[in-house]
């Protein structure tokens, strides 16, 4: 149980990538507070699955995009636990479409949720985690982030920012003790990626040397070892989890 003792806030851990990496710190040890935007359903369907495993975790629900509702967040766990070791910044949502077919609303919601998102979370965890000189902060950005988009410009950018806001957070905490790394995914197959159109997906799979699709679990074991003093050494990286596409 490398994460036993810990306290860990993973936002958007309702379904896909988050509930995978909820479901795997917990089974690690942790005790996981489980954010959710709206789905109350899904993300007690995640409660249910850490306490099937032996863990403890509880959902509170929080836009984090709305300072005010991150702020009640983090303090319905200090109130609870009084401290936060480990913060996953992964809720994230997509509103794509070509630039010249982009709505100023679809831009502003991913930018809001996508990385407005990760500043609010991990400064509200900030001031706790720099006072104990302790504590990691994973960002799920994206293969994306890295390499652009057709269609994807908002989310791209979002991505994008995430790692240059990962590398900037690392250099400021790492004196203090605090790691902070970002996590980009390839293709994974969750609810976000469902709804892409058979075609795109047949595309997709063809450029991935392993020749599969991703799966949450994937990129939830790489978070848990980002999370444990396994990594201990590692900080303001960016670590793909792709099968290869993004090389
Ligand atoms: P998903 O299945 O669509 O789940 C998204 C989660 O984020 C849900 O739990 C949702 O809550 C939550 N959420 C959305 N907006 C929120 C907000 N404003 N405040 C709090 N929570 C919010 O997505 P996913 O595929 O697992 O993606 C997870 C992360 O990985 C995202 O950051 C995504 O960009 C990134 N990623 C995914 C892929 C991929 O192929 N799937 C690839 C690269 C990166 P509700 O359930 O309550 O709606």
């Amino acid at each position: 149980m490398m994460l036993n003792e810990n306290v860990a806030v993973v936002t958007g851990a309702g379904r896909g990538i988050g509930r995978a990496i909820a479901v795997e710190l917990a089974a690690a040890g942790a005790k996981v507070i489980v954010n959710y935007a709206g789905r109350a359903d899904k993300a007690e369907e995640t409660v249910t699955f850490i306490r099937e495993k032996g863990g403890e975790g509880f959902a509170v629900q929080a836009d984090v995009s709305n300072s005010e509702d991150v702020e009640k967040l983090f303090q319905t766990v200090m109130d609870k636990y009084g401290k936060v070791d480990i913060l996953v910044n992964n809720a994230g949502i997509t509103r794509d479409n070509l630039l010249l077919r982009m709505r100023e609303e679809d831009w502003n919601s991913v930018l809001d949720t996508n990385l407005k998102g990760v500043f609010l979370c991990t400064k509200a965890v900030s001031k706790s985690m720099l006072k104990k000189r302790s504590g990691v902060i994973v960002n799920i950005s994206s293969v994306v982030g890295i390499s652009g988009n057709a269609g994807q410009a908002n989310y791209a950018a979002a991505k994008a920012g995430i790692i240059g806001f990962t590398k900037s957070v690392a250099k400021e905490f790492g004196p203090r003790g605090i790691r902070v790394n970002a996590v980009a995914p390839g293709y994974i197959y969750t609810d976000m990626t469902e709804k892409l159109p058979e075609e795109v997906k047949n595309q997709i799979i063809q450029q991935i040397p392993l020749g599969r699709v991703g799966n949450p679990d994937d990129v939830a074991k790489l978070v848990v070892f980002l999370a444990s003093s396994a990594a201990s050494y590692i900080t303001g990286q960016t670590f793909c989890v792709d099968g290869g596409m993004e090389m």
